[in-house]
């Protein structure tokens, strides 16, 4: 069989970059897309595989990363993430539109310029990775649930819309991860987002990875639908056994 193309969204850090190592792993070539250029580059070298600039909230950026891609077999939309948490009463607007911008907007752009190849693919997969956030609500979480729940009910249209297609759409739903996501929240406020993860043991971004290659390695008429992943400790996005 010849080598399968697997396209990484988000793929310079965290749950992209281990999915990129670990379908390189299990045979794909493997295109990685993100803002920090130098990161997929250097991953690109380890993996054998093809570094390219993507700002999934620029729509040139998209139309030009999707031009540079000859084919595509399976598309992780994984590029995302939250800033801050207030709650509603205290919203703020940028913070809403970054996680709207790039966890909403920028998985509809890519899959959208990607669906061409992914459906003459002859066995197309798109795996997105929303989150616990894209199906319970939390005090504070509101900008992060609301864009979450719209990405999941985008990724889950899909599977409707393309049924009949041979493409796959499989819904990765992780709880905690423990990447650079609550830096990135908190703004760079290392103490706050160690807090995050402190008294128990939460998943690391191979945890994720490995289940996203499990996915994307089953056979051609095998879809799964909607993987929810959390630590053992977690039970759900406010709950947590700490010790
Ligand atoms: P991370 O370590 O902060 O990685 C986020 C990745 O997204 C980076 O590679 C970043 O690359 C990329 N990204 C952000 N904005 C982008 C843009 N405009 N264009 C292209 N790429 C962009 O966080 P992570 O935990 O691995 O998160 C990956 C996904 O998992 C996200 O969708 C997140 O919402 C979801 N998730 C995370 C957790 C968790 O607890 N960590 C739980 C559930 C779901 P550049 O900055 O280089 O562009």
């Amino acid at each position: 069989m010849s080598t399968r193309t697997a396209v990484i969204t988000g793929a310079s850090a965290g749950i992209g970059a281990a999915t990129a190592t670990s379908l390189a792993e299990a045979g794909f070539h493997v295109v990685l897309g993100a803002r920090r250029l130098d990161r997929v580059e250097q991953l690109a070298r380890q993996t054998s595989g093809t570094a390219l600039p993507l700002d999934v909230t620029d729509a040139d950026s998209v139309a030009s990363f999707v031009e540079q891609i000859p084919e595509c077999h399976v598309l992780v939309n994984n590029a995302g993430g939250a800033k801050g948490l207030e709650r509603v009463e205290a919203a703020d607007e940028d913070h809403w539109r970054w996680m709207w911008e790039t966890n909403v907007l920028g998985t509809m752009r890519v899959t959208k310029a990607l669906l061409p190849k992914l459906v003459a693919s002859g066995d197309g997969h798109v795996i997105t990775v929303t989150s616990i956030a894209g199906h319970e609500v939390y005090d504070g979480g509101s900008g992060y649930t609301s864009a979450k729940h719209a990405q999941s009910a985008l990724h889950r249209t899909l599977r409707s819309e393309h049924l009949g297609d041979p493409v796959r759409m499989t819904e990765i739903v992780p709880g905690a991860v423990e990447t650079e996501f609550s830096v990135n929240r908190f703004d760079g406020d290392a103490d706050r987002a160690a807090k995050v993860y402190q008294g128990y043991e939460p998943l690391v971004a191979e945890d994720v990875a490995d289940v996203i290659t499990f996915a994307a390695t089953r056979p051609p008429h095998v879809n799964l639908d909607q993987i929810v992943m959390k630590p053992r400790a977690q039970l759900n996005g406010s709950r947590f056994h700490r010790e």
